[in-house]
């Protein structure tokens, strides 16, 4: 029988369903199984998964509890696609009760809805056009913001879009700034203020693997979205429950008007969920003539309601936080030691249960720091970290995340592939 990837490449464009999982050197990679902290493939390998998705699973993948609560929905309630459900609105408030931001929230079937009516209500909100976002941060595939994420040196500081097809004018209506940078900040507010809907960015942008955000960076986008009117929008996709159960605004302090979630809300099942300023969201209300517009045939399915609620309660009554944070730091620690050990520069970053190992020397303020980064050596590591079962996605810059399905042992075994990973692949 033909190889499966094979027949993937004959009817799907690349043989993937994201442009995000289509791995050089990982093309005929058949997933078949996978649980806890472990997947499988078609080969009969499997792996101490790192990757973890992009990050839904903090739980670890097909958890049981989850997995039990999507069964007991299917057999009681089904998308119907009118009115709403007792798990709808159990989720709502518990997110609201989670969130600073939040006072009202609508959930979508992924992340980049999210971020798309954020940016749509900010405009409907303020009549205005311009959008700022933040070297290295991602927030979606949708036109708006599909730009300037991993940039080539010599596309820093112009229009990067991650595609073709995208109409000049929506380009030009997005500003990007360098992250960590609250002078070019202000610049921006001195010069467009008046016509600045929204200020978007990943409080921490994990999609170039970890730059912390300085609280005065923070700070100052608060109080200049605050002087000119904008609305000032947390993509916590990736930061919200799982550094935190209010995301990182409940850790900086920070409260933004809308915040985009996502991912580890549901441990893998497809959900999003837009909330904020009571004001803002009451917008999209749904009565006729309600001035902008929400909509989406699978949102608050009940299945994916199910496996959110599920989610959260085990992260509230369960030590999942201490955990990951516990193994995390041991990773973090253990491998700054490993590459220090072998005279190898590299700069271990990471917050809570996500780390990833730059090398280069020096700090990681702003993405072009990153650009220091020996993207060879980068790669290089992680495809010898294959050979001995473990899974950190071999693309340049991307982040790992522990799951509270991973162990100490697991641990253990990362820090003592590392050396001898790094060593080959120097
Ligand atoms: N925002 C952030 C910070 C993300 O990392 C992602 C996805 O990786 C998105 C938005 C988009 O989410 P989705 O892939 O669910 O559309």
């Amino acid at each position: 029988m033909k190889h499966l990837a094979e027949r993937a490449r004959q009817v799907i464009p690349g043989g993937v369903n994201s442009g995000q999982r289509s791995i050089p050197g990982l093309t005929d990679l058949v997933i078949t199984e996978a649980a806890g902290a472990r997947f499988r493939d078609s080969q009969g390998r499997e792996y101490v998964d790192y990757h973890a998705a992009f990050g839904p699973p903090l739980l670890g993948h097909n958890d049981p509890d989850v997995g039990a609560a999507v069964a007991e929905a299917g057999r009681t309630v089904d998308l119907c696609g009118v009115g709403v459900t007792a798990g709808e609105v159990e989720l709502a408030e518990t997110l609201a009760e989670l969130v600073p931001s939040v006072e009202k929230v609508l959930l979508t079937s992924t992340g980049s809805e999210a971020t798309f009516h954020a940016l749509r209500v900010a405009r409907a909100a303020t009549g205005r056009r311009l959008v700022v976002k933040f070297q290295g941060c991602y927030h979606g595939w949708h036109d708006a913001v599909s730009l300037n994420v991993i940039s080539a040196p010599e596309k820093v500081g112009t229009h990067d879009p991650i595609s073709t097809g995208i109409l000049p004018e929506v380009l030009e209506a997005t500003l990007v700034l360098p992250f960590n940078d609250e002078q070019a900040v202000r610049r921006a507010f001195a010069e467009h203020g008046d016509d600045i809907a929204a200020v978007i960015l990943e409080p921490v942008p994990h999609n170039v693997g970890c730059l912390l955000p300085e609280q005065e960076f923070l700070r100052t986008l608060r109080e200049e979205c605050t002087r000119a009117g904008s609305v000032l929008i947390f993509d916590e996709v990736i930061t919200g429950f799982r550094h935190h159960l209010g995301g990182w605004q409940a850790i900086s302090g920070i409260t933004p008007d809308l915040t985009t979630m996502g991912k580890a809300i549901a441990n893998g099942y497809p959900v999003g969920a837009l909330g904020g300023r009571a004001d803002l969201m009451e917008l999209f209300s749904s009565r006729p003539g309600g001035p902008a517009f929400f909509a989406g045939t699978y949102n608050g399915h009940p299945a994916v309601v199910a496996a959110a609620l599920a989610t959260l309660r085990k992260l509230r009554e369960e030590p999942v936080h201490e955990h990951v944070f516990r193994l995390g730091e041991r990773i973090r620690t253990g491998l700054a030691e490993v590459f220090a050990s072998l005279d190898i520069p590299a700069l271990v970053s990471g917050y809570g249960s996500v780390f990833v190992g730059y090398f280069m020397t020096g700090p990681a303020r702003t993405y072009d720091d990153l650009l220091r980064n020996d993207a060879n050596m980068f790669i290089g590591y992680r495809r010898r970290l294959l050979e001995h079962g473990i899974f950190e996605l071999p693309l340049n810059l991307k982040r790992s995340h522990v799951s509270y399905a991973h162990t100490d042992a697991d641990v253990d075994h990362l820090l003592e592939s590392a050396a001898t990973a790094a060593e080959l692949a120097r």
